[in-house]
């Protein structure tokens, strides 16, 4: 998986990430080229593991309980979307500027 630095637009692979601090939603990353901390969105995090579940949930009931298949459906489609455009955009935030801000600068 690759990802990119919200602070030098670089790439770098998760498997190169040398330093990370936090737990769980509010992990956070420090980009090994220019030594930004990343973060995610954690309101966008949440709301794809709620819509995740949602789905899942909506998608049990309509199939386990008879007659709730006109309720579930929908919510199973909007669970689908709710999760799709919380991928979309789930990108990295700086959290915190690299110390030597000026040497990346001027590159
Ligand atoms: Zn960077």
């Amino acid at each position: 998986m690759a990802l990119q630095c919200a602070h030098c637009y670089k790439h770098f692979s998760i498997a190169k990430v040398t330093e990370s601090r936090g737990k769980g939603l509010s992990v956070e990353v420090q980009c090994p080229h220019c030594a930004a901390w990343l973060g995610h969105n954690k309101s966008l995090a949440l709301a794809k593991i709620a819509g995740f579940y949602g789905g899942v949930i909506a998608a049990a009931t309509g199939y386990f309980v008879d007659g709730t298949a006109t309720i579930t459906t929908p919510l199973v489609i909007l669970a689908v979307i709710v999760v799709g455009l919380s991928h979309i955009m789930d990108h990295l935030k700086m959290v915190e500027a690299p110390a030597d801000d000026a040497s990346v600068a001027n590159k």
